[in-house]
Protein backbone atom coordinates (compact mmCIF):
# COMPACT_ATOMS: atom_id res chain seq x y z
CA UNK A 1 0.00 0.00 0.00
CA UNK A 2 1.25 3.24 -1.11
CA UNK A 3 1.50 6.00 1.36
CA UNK A 4 1.36 9.98 0.92
CA UNK A 5 1.87 11.66 4.11
CA UNK A 6 1.39 15.23 3.25
CA UNK A 7 4.12 17.56 5.01
CA UNK A 8 3.01 20.44 6.34
CA UNK A 9 2.54 22.20 9.66
CA UNK A 10 0.02 22.21 12.47
CA UNK A 11 -1.79 20.76 15.26
CA UNK A 12 -4.95 18.53 16.06
CA UNK A 13 -8.00 21.07 15.25
CA UNK A 14 -11.70 20.98 13.95
CA UNK A 15 -12.44 18.24 11.88
CA UNK A 16 -15.54 16.96 10.10
CA UNK A 17 -18.09 17.47 12.88
CA UNK A 18 -17.18 21.20 13.17
CA UNK A 19 -17.66 21.35 9.30
CA UNK A 20 -21.14 19.16 9.44
CA UNK A 21 -22.43 22.02 11.97
CA UNK A 22 -21.93 24.72 9.49
CA UNK A 23 -20.19 27.59 10.53
CA UNK A 24 -20.67 31.61 10.21
CA UNK A 25 -20.91 33.17 7.07
CA UNK A 26 -18.30 35.72 6.49
CA UNK A 27 -15.95 37.19 3.95
CA UNK A 28 -12.80 35.35 2.81
CA UNK A 29 -10.08 37.38 1.40
CA UNK A 30 -9.17 37.19 -2.28
CA UNK A 31 -5.99 37.98 -3.84
CA UNK A 32 -5.84 37.79 -8.04
CA UNK A 33 -4.14 34.59 -8.60
CA UNK A 34 -1.02 34.97 -10.98
CA UNK A 35 -0.89 32.13 -13.62
CA UNK A 36 1.21 32.28 -16.36
CA UNK A 37 -0.22 32.69 -19.90
CA UNK A 38 0.47 30.12 -22.19
CA UNK A 39 2.16 31.54 -25.10
CA UNK A 40 -0.30 32.28 -28.08
CA UNK A 41 -3.21 32.17 -25.73
CA UNK A 42 -6.13 34.40 -26.64
CA UNK A 43 -6.28 37.14 -24.06
CA UNK A 44 -7.79 36.02 -21.22
CA UNK A 45 -6.35 37.69 -18.21
CA UNK A 46 -8.74 40.57 -17.93
CA UNK A 47 -11.64 37.65 -17.21
CA UNK A 48 -9.73 36.51 -14.52
CA UNK A 49 -12.98 35.58 -11.87
CA UNK A 50 -13.00 33.91 -8.74
CA UNK A 51 -16.14 31.88 -7.69
CA UNK A 52 -17.66 33.39 -4.68
CA UNK A 53 -18.71 31.79 -2.01
CA UNK A 54 -22.23 32.84 -1.01
CA UNK A 55 -24.43 30.26 0.27
CA UNK A 56 -25.49 29.80 -2.97
CA UNK A 57 -22.36 29.18 -4.76
CA UNK A 58 -21.46 26.53 -1.75
CA UNK A 59 -24.49 24.88 -2.26
CA UNK A 60 -24.03 25.08 -5.93
CA UNK A 61 -20.99 23.17 -5.31
CA UNK A 62 -22.12 20.28 -3.72
CA UNK A 63 -22.43 20.96 0.04
CA UNK A 64 -24.32 19.19 2.68
CA UNK A 65 -27.46 20.54 4.01
CA UNK A 66 -25.59 21.72 7.41
CA UNK A 67 -22.37 22.89 5.35
CA UNK A 68 -23.72 24.77 2.47
CA UNK A 69 -24.62 27.80 4.55
CA UNK A 70 -20.62 28.35 5.63
CA UNK A 71 -18.66 30.42 4.15
CA UNK A 72 -14.81 30.94 4.23
CA UNK A 73 -13.97 31.64 8.10
CA UNK A 74 -11.07 29.19 8.53
CA UNK A 75 -11.43 27.33 11.94
CA UNK A 76 -9.12 29.33 14.19
CA UNK A 77 -5.83 27.61 15.42
CA UNK A 78 -3.74 24.75 13.90
CA UNK A 79 -5.44 21.55 12.19
CA UNK A 80 -4.65 18.16 11.32
CA UNK A 81 -7.34 16.10 8.95
CA UNK A 82 -6.86 12.66 8.15
CA UNK A 83 -7.84 11.74 4.58
CA UNK A 84 -7.91 8.41 2.86
CA UNK A 85 -6.96 8.13 -0.47
CA UNK A 86 -8.40 5.40 -3.79
CA UNK A 87 -6.62 6.20 -6.58
CA UNK A 88 -8.49 3.05 -7.79
CA UNK A 89 -8.11 2.73 -11.69
CA UNK A 90 -7.34 3.68 -15.16
CA UNK A 91 -6.63 7.37 -15.10
CA UNK A 92 -7.03 7.09 -10.69
CA UNK A 93 -3.41 7.42 -10.04
CA UNK A 94 -2.42 10.27 -12.72
CA UNK A 95 -5.60 12.76 -11.72
CA UNK A 96 -5.02 11.35 -7.73
CA UNK A 97 -1.65 12.22 -8.31
CA UNK A 98 -1.82 15.79 -9.88
CA UNK A 99 -4.82 16.43 -6.82
CA UNK A 100 -2.38 15.22 -3.70
CA UNK A 101 0.51 18.06 -5.01
CA UNK A 102 -2.70 20.66 -5.07
CA UNK A 103 -3.57 19.59 -1.78
CA UNK A 104 0.00 19.47 -0.85
CA UNK A 105 0.22 23.19 -1.48
CA UNK A 106 -3.22 24.35 -0.08
CA UNK A 107 -2.28 22.67 3.19
CA UNK A 108 1.45 24.35 2.80
CA UNK A 109 -0.55 27.82 2.27
CA UNK A 110 -3.26 27.61 4.73
CA UNK A 111 -0.85 26.01 7.44
CA UNK A 112 -2.47 22.65 7.48
CA UNK A 113 -1.95 18.90 8.40
CA UNK A 114 -3.43 16.79 5.96
CA UNK A 115 -2.48 13.18 6.79
CA UNK A 116 -3.31 11.56 3.92
CA UNK A 117 -2.42 7.59 3.24
CA UNK A 118 -3.49 5.74 0.38
CA UNK A 119 -5.61 2.05 -0.30
CA UNK A 120 -6.50 0.37 -2.26
CA UNK A 121 -9.65 -0.05 -4.07
CA UNK A 122 -11.83 -1.48 -7.49
CA UNK A 123 -9.92 -3.49 -9.68
CA UNK A 124 -6.26 -2.38 -8.40
CA UNK A 125 -7.53 -4.48 -4.60
CA UNK A 126 -9.02 -7.31 -6.81
CA UNK A 127 -5.69 -8.25 -8.58
CA UNK A 128 -4.13 -7.56 -5.17
CA UNK A 129 -6.19 -9.28 -2.37
CA UNK A 130 -8.90 -10.61 -4.53
CA UNK A 131 -11.56 -8.16 -3.41
CA UNK A 132 -12.89 -4.92 -4.39
CA UNK A 133 -13.46 -3.33 -1.60
CA UNK A 134 -10.51 -4.94 1.24
CA UNK A 135 -11.58 -4.72 4.82
CA UNK A 136 -8.41 -2.83 5.70
CA UNK A 137 -9.29 -0.25 2.81
CA UNK A 138 -13.10 0.13 4.47
CA UNK A 139 -11.66 -0.11 7.95
CA UNK A 140 -9.09 3.47 6.70
CA UNK A 141 -11.92 5.15 5.79
CA UNK A 142 -13.83 4.49 8.47
CA UNK A 143 -10.98 6.12 10.41
CA UNK A 144 -10.74 9.26 8.24
CA UNK A 145 -12.20 12.30 8.56
CA UNK A 146 -12.60 11.87 4.40
CA UNK A 147 -12.34 9.65 1.32
CA UNK A 148 -11.15 10.90 -1.95
CA UNK A 149 -11.64 8.49 -4.69
CA UNK A 150 -10.86 8.93 -7.90
CA UNK A 151 -12.24 6.33 -10.33
CA UNK A 152 -12.25 2.35 -10.28
CA UNK A 153 -12.92 -0.19 -12.97
CA UNK A 154 -11.39 -1.09 -16.32
CA UNK A 155 -11.97 -3.81 -19.38
CA UNK A 156 -9.50 -6.04 -17.11
CA UNK A 157 -12.04 -6.92 -14.64
CA UNK A 158 -15.38 -6.68 -16.97
CA UNK A 159 -15.71 -10.60 -17.25
CA UNK A 160 -15.31 -11.17 -13.59
CA UNK A 161 -18.43 -12.59 -11.64
CA UNK A 162 -20.64 -9.12 -10.32
CA UNK A 163 -20.14 -10.25 -6.53
CA UNK A 164 -16.14 -9.72 -7.43
CA UNK A 165 -16.16 -6.57 -9.98
CA UNK A 166 -14.50 -3.55 -8.97
CA UNK A 167 -18.00 -1.53 -9.32
CA UNK A 168 -19.23 -3.61 -6.65
CA UNK A 169 -16.83 -2.30 -4.44
CA UNK A 170 -17.85 1.29 -5.11
CA UNK A 171 -21.55 0.47 -3.94
CA UNK A 172 -20.43 -1.70 -0.97
CA UNK A 173 -18.76 1.10 -0.17
CA UNK A 174 -21.34 3.50 -0.28
CA UNK A 175 -23.52 1.63 1.62
CA UNK A 176 -21.29 0.40 4.46
CA UNK A 177 -20.30 4.20 5.27
CA UNK A 178 -24.17 4.95 4.60
CA UNK A 179 -24.02 7.46 2.37
CA UNK A 180 -27.22 7.56 0.86
CA UNK A 181 -27.24 11.36 -0.76
CA UNK A 182 -25.15 11.61 -3.74
CA UNK A 183 -24.28 15.70 -4.53
CA UNK A 184 -23.65 16.91 -7.73
CA UNK A 185 -23.59 19.93 -8.86
CA UNK A 186 -23.75 21.00 -12.81
CA UNK A 187 -22.10 24.62 -13.01
CA UNK A 188 -21.41 25.89 -16.70
CA UNK A 189 -17.81 27.25 -16.87
CA UNK A 190 -18.54 30.64 -18.67
CA UNK A 191 -14.49 30.17 -20.15
CA UNK A 192 -15.41 26.84 -21.57
CA UNK A 193 -17.61 28.38 -24.11
CA UNK A 194 -18.37 26.08 -26.73
CA UNK A 195 -17.96 22.71 -24.90
CA UNK A 196 -20.95 21.53 -24.75
CA UNK A 197 -22.76 19.95 -27.29
CA UNK A 198 -25.56 22.00 -26.63
CA UNK A 199 -25.91 25.78 -28.35
CA UNK A 200 -24.28 28.22 -25.89
CA UNK A 201 -27.81 30.25 -24.79
CA UNK A 202 -28.94 27.06 -23.89
CA UNK A 203 -26.17 25.90 -21.52
CA UNK A 204 -24.66 29.43 -20.49
CA UNK A 205 -25.83 29.90 -16.74
CA UNK A 206 -26.80 26.90 -15.98
CA UNK A 207 -26.42 26.13 -12.56
CA UNK A 208 -28.10 22.92 -10.99
CA UNK A 209 -27.77 20.51 -8.56
CA UNK A 210 -28.72 16.36 -8.88
CA UNK A 211 -29.67 15.67 -5.35
CA UNK A 212 -29.79 11.48 -6.33
CA UNK A 213 -30.43 8.48 -3.52
CA UNK A 214 -27.90 6.31 -3.37
CA UNK A 215 -28.17 3.13 -1.09
CA UNK A 216 -31.70 2.02 -1.64
CA UNK A 217 -33.93 1.84 -5.05
CA UNK A 218 -33.75 -1.15 -7.64
CA UNK A 219 -29.35 -1.41 -7.24
CA UNK A 220 -30.16 -2.44 -3.80
CA UNK A 221 -33.66 -4.07 -3.74
CA UNK A 222 -34.33 -7.50 -3.65
CA UNK A 223 -35.47 -9.92 -4.65
CA UNK A 224 -33.24 -9.94 -7.46
CA UNK A 225 -31.22 -12.77 -9.80
CA UNK A 226 -31.59 -14.18 -12.70
CA UNK A 227 -33.08 -17.87 -12.98
CA UNK A 228 -35.71 -19.84 -15.54
CA UNK A 229 -39.43 -19.43 -15.27
CA UNK A 230 -40.35 -22.89 -14.38
CA UNK A 231 -43.48 -22.43 -16.70
CA UNK A 232 -42.13 -21.99 -19.90
CA UNK A 233 -38.26 -22.70 -19.52
CA UNK A 234 -37.25 -19.10 -20.55
CA UNK A 235 -34.31 -17.66 -18.75
CA UNK A 236 -35.76 -14.37 -16.72
CA UNK A 237 -33.77 -11.68 -14.91
CA UNK A 238 -35.39 -9.35 -12.65
CA UNK A 239 -34.38 -6.39 -10.27
CA UNK A 240 -36.73 -4.47 -7.55
CA UNK A 241 -36.90 -1.10 -6.97
CA UNK A 242 -37.70 -0.97 -3.27
CA UNK A 243 -37.88 2.83 -1.44
CA UNK A 244 -39.24 2.92 2.22
CA UNK A 245 -40.41 6.06 3.57
CA UNK A 246 -37.83 7.01 5.82
CA UNK A 247 -35.21 6.75 3.12
CA UNK A 248 -37.47 8.92 0.80
CA UNK A 249 -37.72 11.47 3.76
CA UNK A 250 -34.53 12.00 4.80
CA UNK A 251 -32.91 12.31 1.01
CA UNK A 252 -35.80 14.86 0.23
CA UNK A 253 -34.65 16.97 3.86
CA UNK A 254 -31.12 17.12 2.12
CA UNK A 255 -32.95 17.92 -1.28
CA UNK A 256 -35.26 20.78 0.69
CA UNK A 257 -32.06 22.12 2.85
CA UNK A 258 -30.05 22.70 -0.41
CA UNK A 259 -33.00 24.12 -2.00
CA UNK A 260 -33.15 27.08 1.46
CA UNK A 261 -29.82 27.58 0.07
CA UNK A 262 -30.07 28.36 -3.13
CA UNK A 263 -32.84 29.64 -5.25
CA UNK A 264 -36.04 27.54 -3.26
CA UNK A 265 -36.50 25.62 -6.08
CA UNK A 266 -37.13 21.73 -5.80
CA UNK A 267 -38.08 19.52 -8.47
CA UNK A 268 -38.62 15.86 -7.57
CA UNK A 269 -38.16 13.08 -10.49
CA UNK A 270 -40.31 10.45 -10.88
CA UNK A 271 -42.36 7.93 -12.53
CA UNK A 272 -45.55 8.06 -10.37
CA UNK A 273 -48.05 7.32 -13.35
CA UNK A 274 -46.50 3.50 -13.94
CA UNK A 275 -44.59 2.68 -10.61
CA UNK A 276 -46.20 2.28 -7.43
CA UNK A 277 -42.70 2.68 -5.67
CA UNK A 278 -42.83 6.48 -7.33
CA UNK A 279 -46.30 6.65 -5.96
CA UNK A 280 -44.82 6.38 -2.20
CA UNK A 281 -41.82 8.39 -3.11
CA UNK A 282 -43.67 11.39 -4.50
CA UNK A 283 -46.12 10.99 -1.22
CA UNK A 284 -42.99 11.15 1.14
CA UNK A 285 -41.31 14.28 -0.89
CA UNK A 286 -44.80 16.32 -0.37
CA UNK A 287 -44.41 15.30 3.47
CA UNK A 288 -41.35 16.04 3.89
CA UNK A 289 -41.74 19.98 1.82
CA UNK A 290 -44.33 20.56 4.19
CA UNK A 291 -41.75 21.79 6.73
CA UNK A 292 -40.40 24.12 3.85
CA UNK A 293 -43.22 26.41 2.84
CA UNK A 294 -40.42 28.56 1.01
CA UNK A 295 -39.05 26.03 -1.08
CA UNK A 296 -41.51 25.77 -4.50
CA UNK A 297 -41.83 21.93 -4.77
CA UNK A 298 -42.50 20.56 -8.26
CA UNK A 299 -42.95 16.88 -9.68
CA UNK A 300 -41.48 15.56 -12.98
CA UNK A 301 -41.93 12.07 -14.76
CA UNK A 302 -38.21 10.99 -14.80
CA UNK A 303 -39.47 10.71 -19.10
CA UNK A 304 -39.91 14.66 -19.47
CA UNK A 305 -37.02 15.43 -17.10
CA UNK A 306 -34.35 14.15 -19.12
CA UNK A 307 -36.34 15.85 -22.29
CA UNK A 308 -36.06 19.39 -20.28
CA UNK A 309 -32.85 18.97 -18.95
CA UNK A 310 -31.66 19.36 -22.20
CA UNK A 311 -34.44 21.55 -23.57
CA UNK A 312 -33.94 24.10 -21.12
CA UNK A 313 -31.52 23.47 -17.87
CA UNK A 314 -32.02 26.43 -16.58
CA UNK A 315 -35.30 25.83 -15.21
CA UNK A 316 -33.40 23.64 -12.91
CA UNK A 317 -32.29 24.85 -9.43
CA UNK A 318 -32.38 21.38 -7.38
CA UNK A 319 -33.33 17.76 -8.55
CA UNK A 320 -34.43 14.86 -6.23
CA UNK A 321 -35.02 11.66 -7.34
CA UNK A 322 -33.98 7.88 -6.58
CA UNK A 323 -30.92 5.76 -7.47
CA UNK A 324 -30.98 4.79 -10.76
CA UNK A 325 -33.26 7.84 -12.24
CA UNK A 326 -30.54 9.59 -10.73
CA UNK A 327 -27.73 7.94 -12.13
CA UNK A 328 -29.11 8.34 -15.78
CA UNK A 329 -29.90 12.15 -15.10
CA UNK A 330 -26.83 13.10 -13.74
CA UNK A 331 -24.63 12.07 -16.25
CA UNK A 332 -26.99 13.92 -18.63
CA UNK A 333 -26.87 16.49 -16.74
CA UNK A 334 -23.12 16.84 -16.49
CA UNK A 335 -22.76 16.95 -20.51
CA UNK A 336 -24.20 20.37 -19.98
CA UNK A 337 -21.18 21.76 -18.36
CA UNK A 338 -18.97 20.09 -21.40
CA UNK A 339 -16.82 17.18 -20.19
CA UNK A 340 -16.57 14.85 -17.50
CA UNK A 341 -13.52 15.69 -16.59
CA UNK A 342 -15.26 19.09 -14.57
CA UNK A 343 -17.71 17.37 -12.75
CA UNK A 344 -16.88 16.88 -9.06
CA UNK A 345 -19.47 15.09 -6.42
CA UNK A 346 -20.08 14.50 -2.62
CA UNK A 347 -21.29 11.19 -1.34
CA UNK A 348 -22.59 12.10 2.29
CA UNK A 349 -24.34 10.06 5.09
CA UNK A 350 -26.37 11.21 8.34
CA UNK A 351 -22.62 12.44 9.70
CA UNK A 352 -21.63 9.37 11.31
CA UNK A 353 -19.02 8.85 9.43
CA UNK A 354 -16.92 10.25 6.30
CA UNK A 355 -18.15 11.03 2.96
CA UNK A 356 -16.46 10.65 -0.02
CA UNK A 357 -15.61 12.74 -2.75
CA UNK A 358 -15.30 11.93 -6.24
CA UNK A 359 -15.23 13.01 -9.53
CA UNK A 360 -18.53 11.96 -11.65
CA UNK A 361 -16.59 10.12 -14.25
CA UNK A 362 -15.13 6.35 -14.39
CA UNK A 363 -11.77 5.90 -14.81
CA UNK A 364 -11.39 6.33 -18.49
CA UNK A 365 -9.55 3.09 -19.53
CA UNK A 366 -9.00 4.69 -23.47
CA UNK A 367 -6.95 7.20 -22.21
CA UNK A 368 -4.99 5.99 -18.75
CA UNK A 369 -1.72 6.18 -19.15
CA UNK A 370 -1.32 8.80 -21.83
CA UNK A 371 -1.58 11.97 -19.57
CA UNK A 372 -4.42 12.87 -21.42
CA UNK A 373 -6.56 12.77 -18.29
CA UNK A 374 -8.54 15.96 -16.81
CA UNK A 375 -7.45 16.58 -13.29
CA UNK A 376 -9.96 18.96 -12.07
CA UNK A 377 -12.88 16.90 -11.28
CA UNK A 378 -10.58 15.28 -8.83
CA UNK A 379 -9.55 18.44 -8.05
CA UNK A 380 -12.55 20.24 -7.29
CA UNK A 381 -13.63 16.90 -5.81
CA UNK A 382 -10.67 17.53 -3.35
CA UNK A 383 -12.09 21.04 -2.55
CA UNK A 384 -15.86 20.13 -1.97
CA UNK A 385 -13.72 17.78 0.61
CA UNK A 386 -11.74 20.96 1.84
CA UNK A 387 -14.62 22.66 2.48
CA UNK A 388 -18.09 19.84 3.67
CA UNK A 389 -15.75 17.59 5.35
CA UNK A 390 -12.91 19.01 6.89
CA UNK A 391 -14.40 23.01 7.26
CA UNK A 392 -11.71 24.52 5.74
CA UNK A 393 -13.23 27.05 3.65
CA UNK A 394 -10.86 29.56 2.55
CA UNK A 395 -8.75 26.66 1.49
CA UNK A 396 -11.93 25.22 -0.44
CA UNK A 397 -12.31 28.72 -2.28
CA UNK A 398 -8.12 28.61 -2.94
CA UNK A 399 -8.51 25.69 -4.75
CA UNK A 400 -11.73 26.37 -6.49
CA UNK A 401 -10.48 29.86 -7.72
CA UNK A 402 -6.36 28.31 -8.52
CA UNK A 403 -8.91 26.07 -11.28
CA UNK A 404 -10.74 29.17 -12.39
CA UNK A 405 -7.79 31.28 -12.66
CA UNK A 406 -6.17 28.09 -15.11
CA UNK A 407 -8.93 28.07 -17.27
CA UNK A 408 -9.34 31.88 -17.74
CA UNK A 409 -5.26 31.67 -18.41
CA UNK A 410 -6.08 29.79 -21.54
CA UNK A 411 -4.74 26.30 -20.59
CA UNK A 412 -6.68 23.03 -21.39
CA UNK A 413 -7.01 19.50 -21.17
CA UNK A 414 -7.78 17.71 -24.39
CA UNK A 415 -11.24 16.77 -23.29
CA UNK A 416 -11.84 20.87 -23.08
CA UNK A 417 -9.35 22.02 -25.65
CA UNK A 418 -11.18 24.87 -27.98
CA UNK A 419 -9.21 27.04 -30.75
CA UNK A 420 -6.96 29.23 -29.29
CA UNK A 421 -6.17 27.72 -26.44
CA UNK A 422 -3.10 25.67 -24.85
CA UNK A 423 -3.20 21.95 -24.42
CA UNK A 424 -1.51 20.26 -21.86
CA UNK A 425 -1.33 16.79 -20.45
CA UNK A 426 -2.54 15.95 -16.68
CA UNK A 427 0.49 16.17 -14.97
CA UNK A 428 1.10 19.93 -16.13
CA UNK A 429 -2.63 21.20 -15.60
CA UNK A 430 -2.22 19.74 -12.18
CA UNK A 431 1.46 21.88 -11.78
CA UNK A 432 -0.51 24.98 -13.16
CA UNK A 433 -3.50 24.49 -10.58
CA UNK A 434 -0.21 24.08 -7.77
CA UNK A 435 1.23 27.45 -9.24
CA UNK A 436 -1.91 29.30 -9.18
CA UNK A 437 -2.55 27.99 -5.37
CA UNK A 438 0.67 29.19 -4.25
CA UNK A 439 0.77 32.18 -5.74
CA UNK A 440 -2.92 33.45 -4.46
CA UNK A 441 -1.45 33.41 -1.11
CA UNK A 442 1.60 35.61 -1.81
P1 LIG B 1 -15.73 6.99 -18.24
O1 LIG B 1 -16.28 8.13 -17.45
O2 LIG B 1 -14.55 6.31 -17.68
O3 LIG B 1 -15.31 7.53 -19.71
C1 LIG B 1 -16.24 8.07 -20.61
C2 LIG B 1 -15.50 8.97 -21.61
O4 LIG B 1 -15.10 10.17 -20.95
C3 LIG B 1 -14.22 8.34 -22.15
O5 LIG B 1 -14.06 8.71 -23.50
C4 LIG B 1 -13.12 8.94 -21.31
O6 LIG B 1 -11.88 9.01 -21.96
C5 LIG B 1 -13.69 10.31 -21.02
N1 LIG B 1 -13.23 10.82 -19.72
C6 LIG B 1 -13.67 10.40 -18.50
N2 LIG B 1 -13.02 11.05 -17.54
C7 LIG B 1 -12.16 11.89 -18.14
C8 LIG B 1 -11.19 12.82 -17.67
N3 LIG B 1 -10.99 13.03 -16.36
N4 LIG B 1 -10.48 13.51 -18.57
C9 LIG B 1 -10.67 13.32 -19.89
N5 LIG B 1 -11.58 12.46 -20.42
C10 LIG B 1 -12.30 11.74 -19.53
O7 LIG B 1 -16.92 5.98 -18.50
P2 LIG B 1 -16.90 4.52 -19.16
O8 LIG B 1 -15.95 4.50 -20.29
O9 LIG B 1 -18.31 4.20 -19.36
O10 LIG B 1 -16.38 3.57 -18.01
C11 LIG B 1 -15.03 3.15 -17.90
C12 LIG B 1 -14.90 2.37 -16.60
O11 LIG B 1 -15.15 3.24 -15.49
C13 LIG B 1 -15.88 1.22 -16.48
O12 LIG B 1 -15.21 0.13 -15.91
C14 LIG B 1 -16.94 1.74 -15.54
O13 LIG B 1 -17.59 0.73 -14.81
C15 LIG B 1 -16.11 2.61 -14.64
N6 LIG B 1 -16.84 3.69 -13.97
C16 LIG B 1 -16.42 4.02 -12.72
C17 LIG B 1 -17.01 5.06 -12.06
C18 LIG B 1 -16.47 5.47 -10.72
O14 LIG B 1 -15.35 5.12 -10.41
N7 LIG B 1 -17.22 6.21 -9.93
C19 LIG B 1 -18.04 5.79 -12.68
C20 LIG B 1 -18.43 5.44 -13.97
C21 LIG B 1 -17.80 4.39 -14.61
Amino acid sequence: MAAFVVPCVGGVGAAAAAARRGRPAGASARRPLRVPAPAGAAAAAGRRRAMVPTATAAASAGGSPAAASADAVAPAGPRTHTITLLPGDGIGEEIMAATVDVLDAVAARFDLTLSMSSALMGGAAIDATGEPLPAATLDACRASDAVLLACIGGYKWDDLPRASRPETGLLALRKQLGLFANLRPAKAFAQLEGASSLKDEVVNGVDLMVVRELTGGVYFGTPKGIDTDPATGARVGYSNMVYHDYEVQRIARVALDIAMKRGKSLVSVDKANVLEVSQLWREEVIKAAADYPEVALSHMYVDNAAMQLVRWPKQFDVMVTGNLFGDVLSDCASMLVGSLGMLPSASLGDGSGPGVFEPVHGSAPDIAGTDAANPVACVLSAAMMLRYALGEFPAADAVEAAVEAVLDAGWRTGDIMSEGKTLVGCKRMGELIVDAVSAGGK
